[in-house]
């Protein structure tokens, strides 16, 4: 008899579970009609956001860059890439040909979860260290510098209020960085302090979103390229704007073509976004609650924790876990490339499910039926990211008329004519998100498709530009030498 009660408890359990799933497929559905909404919202917000200073949460930030390089530019040039989750160092040498392949160094350096949350001084004597000991390594390279301070192109992926190309206050941390006495400080002045200390004699050229060098690096191999975004530990995305929609710097702008603005489309905010209680307990907990909004449904950092929320209250409320020491109630304990590797395990029996719940989670035993329902919470809560990513880059197609809606189209001229108006229109991405998750770059893609229909969609051309944020910083910091006239 008491075996037969356990079974029933049991069924009732796994009742119970997939009635969780349902509720959250539920709750993240995002068919063509709800995403046409938030691509309407987005280009919205991005027109509020550029009318006025604080106009929308999104701020569509100035970044003083009103050209992109051309591949003139000569010399050895540096960069400093401070991530979500590491710091690079790149150098590059520059030949004045648009080469196809840019010359250049790298080296990755982890960011200790210490510096992350300590002071700003020591997260800048961190990077001018790294810095110092690269430039000794690597020595100068072929090209001479102009006189010998070295120019320096300075990504940091962060909101930053621009007060010049080379200069800018952070308005505030994303991600897991939290040094408060960093926020309101000019960045730049930051690492210069931080480089004189340990006489490195470098000058700032450019102080750069991770948006803008992506950018910059894909355009410097294909001029159709309009937009970058990154699906990375944060997300976000930038473009070249006409200088006649940016109405809050009027005046400024009137002898150039335009600039490219880094959007901060993380903390992008809508009613028709898909929010379930999971979303808004993890906001609830974060450092940052109420901001990055879209940041939090999408990106690296939070993709893996809404699955551990999930799975969480599986496990709490019914226990089909079994167990009752996993890691499961840890916050953050389950990353997103751990997703991945179950969401893309094509193994009959799961076992890559199997292994991460028992190295990861410290879950020692799960079914087959389990694993399956573990991957289908990945895919429900993988795919309302993706395709709310896509809904995110339609709606900046649509702010720059190439989502083929645009212009007054003459009576009776035929469809290819129509086609014809629609240019290559090419989007960087970069982002481990997007270049490692291969369901989640389907569902973007897809998505982008289903909004914009097949004909349209085939003129847009998601391109993936890795390493952009850095080598980008470097072709932008030669273009604005200094040390060169
Ligand atoms: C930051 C952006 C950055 C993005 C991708 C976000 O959290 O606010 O400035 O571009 O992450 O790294
Ligand atoms: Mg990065």
């Amino acid at each position: 008899a008491t075996m037969v009660s356990k079974r029933v408890k049991r069924t009732r359990r796994w009742k119970k579970s997939v009635k969780i799933l349902q509720e959250l497929e539920e709750g993240c559905a995002t068919p063509v009609e709800k995403l046409r909404q938030v691509v309407d919202a987005m280009a919205v917000e991005m027109h509020a956001g550029l009318a006025s200073e604080g106009g929308s949460k999104l701020k569509m930030l100035l970044t003083f860059v009103h050209k992109l390089p051309n591949g003139s530019d000569e010399g050895t040039y540096y960069a400093l890439d401070l991530g979500g989750s590491k710091l690079r160092v790149v150098r590059v040498n520059l030949d004045g040909q648009r080469s196809s392949s840019l010359e250049h160094d790298v080296e990755r350096k982890p960011i200790p979860q210490h510096i992350m949350t300590g002071t700003s001084e020591e997260l800048f004597n961190f990077i001018a260290s790294a810095l110092k000991e690269f430039a000794e390594r690597v020595g100068d390279g072929p090209h001479k510098f102009s006189g010998s301070t070295r120019v320096l192109g300075f990504t940091f992926s962060y909101p930053v209020k621009q007060t010049s190309i080379s200069s800018g206050i952070l308005i505030k941390w994303t991600k897991g960085f939290a040094i408060k006495d960093m926020v309101g400080k000019n960045v730049s002045d930051c690492l210069q302090e931080a480089m004189s200390k340990i006489d490195l004699d470098m000058r700032v050229a450019v102080l750069i979103n991770d948006t803008v060098g992506t950018l910059a690096l894909s355009n410097y191999h294909d001029e159709d390229t309009v937009a970058a975004v990154i699906f990375a530990t944060g997300t976000n995305a930038c473009y070249f704007e006409r200088s006649d929609a940016i109405i809050k710097y009027q005046g400024f702008l009137s002898t150039s073509g335009g600039m490219v603005v880094n959007m901060e489309w993380g903390n992008f905010w809508s009613s028709h976004l898909p929010r379930t209680p999971y979303d808004i307990e993890l906001d609830a907990n974060s450092p940052n609650p109420t901001d990055q909004g879209f940041e939090k449904m999408i990106s690296g950092m939070y993709l893996g924790e809404i699955v551990r929320r999930v799975l969480f209250r599986m496990s709490e409320e019914l226990g089909v876990f079994g167990v009752t020491a996993s890691k499961l109630s840890v916050p953050f304990v389950l990353r997103t490339y751990v997703v991945t590797i179950m969401h893309e395990d094509e193994s009959p029996d799961l076992q890559e499910v199997g292994k991460m719940m028992k190295d990861v989670l410290e879950i020692p035993k799960t079914t087959i039926e389990l694993r399956k329902l573990i991957v289908k919470v990945c895919d429900v809560v993988t795919r309302r990211a993706a395709r709310l990513a896509a809904a995110g880059i339609v709606g900046i197609l649509k702010k720059i008329g190439r989502d083929g809606s645009g212009g007054t189209v003459a009576a009776g001229k035929s469809k290819i004519e129509d086609e014809k108006k629609m240019r290559r229109t090419v989007i960087a991405v970069d982002g481990s998100v997007y270049t490692t998750y291969s369901m989640f770059r389907e569902y973007l893609n897809g998505a982008i498709s289903d909004i914009l229909g097949e004909e349209v969609a085939s003129h847009v051309v998601l391109k993936v530009v890795e390493d952009g944020s850095g080598i980008g910083a470097a072709l932008l910091a030669a273009s604005h030498d200094p040390f060169k006239s």
